[in-house]
């Protein structure tokens, strides 16, 4: 395994490596979730390369880039337990040399849901996978069905600018409870951790409606926050279910729908996701 941090030494590498190459960006503090994108990318290709960069410009001036959790030997070492070819794990200067401000900006898909809670976010997140894309090079990228909106915000951007590779979605992996794995659920305390199982609780009492005919948007999202409100320390930020592909909310709902959400549990902000129909 290669592990390199700057773009010149990425690009003498980059040639070298036998096609296809499957490409798995990260922000690093690797779990399960990501590793399985990785195992899926070397199922799929002669060459795997993962990327490790808390991204900056995808932090809003008040959320954790700073605090955000980091521990790249581990990391490297389950990498190397994956068989990964190269990582890169680049300094910010590398990405974002002095006087940078080019910026990829996907239109409405991105204003909705985490957009609007989080102004800028997928700005920074559409810039650095554009770069990350343009350094790397992959004919495939994975991305988690996790993070629903930024695959299709990534899956738009791939579309509208014609770029040469194949976006690849992989479902969520969850703990026994059903939390889905972040590198954020590290922020929780034993309390807030058995509180947070209530995301997918509300997910699967979606599903559960949808599967007794509930069609009425309102009336799911209504009961979906109030099996929240039951846990003190969730705070919630949305609650939504939209149309599957463009994100618009929906009055009835009609496969295939994204019902996804954004709850604080204490202080710590986690997103969930299920797709119904
Ligand atoms: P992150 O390091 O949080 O930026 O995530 C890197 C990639 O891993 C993104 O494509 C995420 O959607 C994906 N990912 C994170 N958590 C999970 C999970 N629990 N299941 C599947 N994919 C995930």
């Amino acid at each position: 395994m290669k592990i390199v941090e700057t773009i010149a030494d990425l690009e003498k590498l980059r040639d070298k490596l036998p096609g296809p190459l499957g490409f798995v960006p990260t922000m690093g503090y690797l779990h399960e979730g990501h590793l399985v994108l990785v195992r899926q990318a070397r199922a799929e290709n002669a060459s795997v390369a993962v990327s490790i960069f808390v991204n900056p410009t995808q932090f809003g001036p008040k959320e954790d880039f700073k605090q955000y959790p980091r521990d790249p030997k581990r990391d490297l070492a389950l990498l190397e337990g994956e068989g990964t070819d190269v990582v890169f794990m680049p300094p910010v200067e590398e990405i974002y040399p002095p006087g940078f401000d080019s910026w990829v900006d996907v239109g409405r898909l991105a204003r909705r849901l985490e957009g609007a809670s989080r102004p800028g976010h997928f700005r920074g997140v559409a810039t650095v996978v554009a770069r990350l894309f343009e350094l790397v090079k992959p004919d495939r990228a994975y991305f988690g069905q996790k993070d629903a909106q930024q695959l299709l915000v990534i899956r738009k951007m791939v579309a509208d600018l014609d770029m040469n590779l194949e976006v690849v979605a992989v479902p969520t992996v969850r703990e026994a409870d059903g939390l889905a794995m972040s590198s954020r659920n590290t922020y929780l305390n034993l309390e807030e951790r058995k509180q947070a199982a209530v995301l997918y609780q509300a997910l699967t009492l979606a599903r559960e409606l949808y599967g007794e005919g509930e069609r009425d948007a309102a009336a799911a999202r209504r009961r979906m926050t109030a099996l929240i409100q039951q846990q003190p320390l969730a705070d919630i930020d949305y609650i939504s279910i939209a149309d599957a592909e463009t994100l618009e909310e929906l009055d009835e709902v009609k496969p295939p729908a994204l019902v996804s959400m954004a709850v604080r549990i204490g202080k710590t902000r986690l997103i969930d996701n299920v797709v119904v129909g």
